[in-house]
């Protein structure tokens, strides 16, 4: 399975993300999938936990109208989007707590500028590879 994410995607992932800063940005991520090939779309949501500096929350409500959005944009729901504003890329205890089913986790890191997807495998987060469109 190839995942590609497009360099205009990720130039507002890092724009939305350091508008944010110190704060996490959250959202969740549409797929298309054409022959094989899995294209990532993020869609930002609100993040309304309380600790924005270490957490992210995504209220139910907001879940499912992002959920909707992406329906009527043909793009199946696949997973969550955060940014980590001062640390690695890599989940946190806390994101391991939060995982759902196989869905994916795409993590960008403010300081670090980088950005990288997992895969909840039920006992673990795998990393995928992201390709660039
Ligand atoms: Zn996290």
């Amino acid at each position: 399975m190839n995942y590609y994410l497009s360099s205009y995607e990720i130039e507002k992932i890092r724009k939305f993300s350091k508008n944010f800063y110190p704060f996490e940005t959250c959202g969740i991520i549409g797929c298309s999938k054409i022959n094989n090939k899995y294209f990532i779309v993020p869609l930002f949501l609100e993040n309304k936990a309380s600790n924005k500096r270490m957490n992210f929350r995504i209220k139910n409500e907001d879940l499912i109208n992002g959920k909707n959005i992406l329906y009527e944009n043909c793009l199946k729901f696949c997973g969550f989007f955060h940014s980590h504003p001062s640390t690695f890329a890599r989940p946190t205890q806390g994101d391991k707590n939060f995982h759902i089913g196989n869905s994916l986790w795409l993590i960008y890191s403010v300081c670090h500028n980088e950005i990288k997807l997992y895969q909840w495998n039920g006992f673990k987060f795998n990393e995928r590879i992201i390709l660039i469109s």
